[in-house]
């Protein structure tokens, strides 16, 4: 039996219907709310590990439904939007939402999501307040400001640095180019978006072994950057 219980905030009976199948299929345990409300009330009542949100919801907004929880509890929460509600999307993310999935979505793409939510809860979490981070190949010693790709030290600027920082604090979680910006420059202009893209590069083909093809840090054309966890 797999520990982790999922809760299912959707309003769309087939939908939800298809989600609690395969989580069924796949031994996890769930339980479901089909409006904001109860979505609340459950993550309250039940602590789930993780939420997966639909965005629509016929008495609030999902957003709505993320500032609340976040006020208690850092729990992973995948939302799940249509394309009509991308700026959405983004914006549960800057509420605090992990990551996201894009109707229609494969049930694979689901699991594959949820897997990554899982490492962040059995891996970051101790992590940080550690004072050395580990990810694959790659060490940040916070205290001394360096990093490393085994044994060679990352020659990173403080930019770079900063931004690599954030991205492994927030391991398996998809920051927005707003986030990023905000916590590395304070403010979020276009300037500084276009600034991220060009620092992300720099910084890719010193961590990355293959850039174009990265392990470390992956791209949300349009959304923003995670970092992945690395065996
Ligand atoms: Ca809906």
């Amino acid at each position: 039996m797999n520990k982790f219980t999922i809760l299912v905030v959707e309003d769309d009976a087939p939908v939800r219907n298809l989600i609690t199948t395969t989580l069924k299929s796949h031994d996890y345990k769930f339980i479901t709310a089909s409006d904001g409300g109860a979505a609340v009330a459950e993550a309250s009542s039940h602590n789930p590990d993780i939420i997966l949100l639909d965005l629509g919801l016929p008495d609030m907004d999902g957003v709505e439904v993320i500032r609340k929880i976040r006020t208690w509890s850092s729990m992973p929460i995948i939302v799940i939007s249509a394309r009509s509600e991308d700026g959405d999307k983004i914006e549960a993310l800057d509420a605090g939402a992990d990551d996201y999935l894009t109707k229609p979505f494969s049930v694979e793409e689901m699991l594959a999501r949820l897997r990554v939510a899982q490492r962040r809860l059995s891996a970051a979490y101790p992590a940080a307040n550690d004072s050395v981070f580990c990810n694959g190949k790659l060490k940040i010693d916070f205290a001394s400001g360096c990093a490393f790709i085994g044994d060679e030290e990352l020659h990173v600027t403080p930019i770079e640095y900063k931004i690599l920082c954030l991205l492994a604090k927030n391991v398996g979680k998809v920051l927005t180019h707003t986030y990023i910006t905000q916590n590395v420059w304070g403010s979020s202009w276009e300037n500084d978006i276009a600034s991220l893209r060009v620092f992300m590069a720099t910084l890719r083909k010193k961590l990355e072994a293959a850039p174009d093809s990265p392990q470390y840090i992956q791209t949300h054309i349009g959304v923003g950057y995670r970092m992945m966890k690395v065996e």
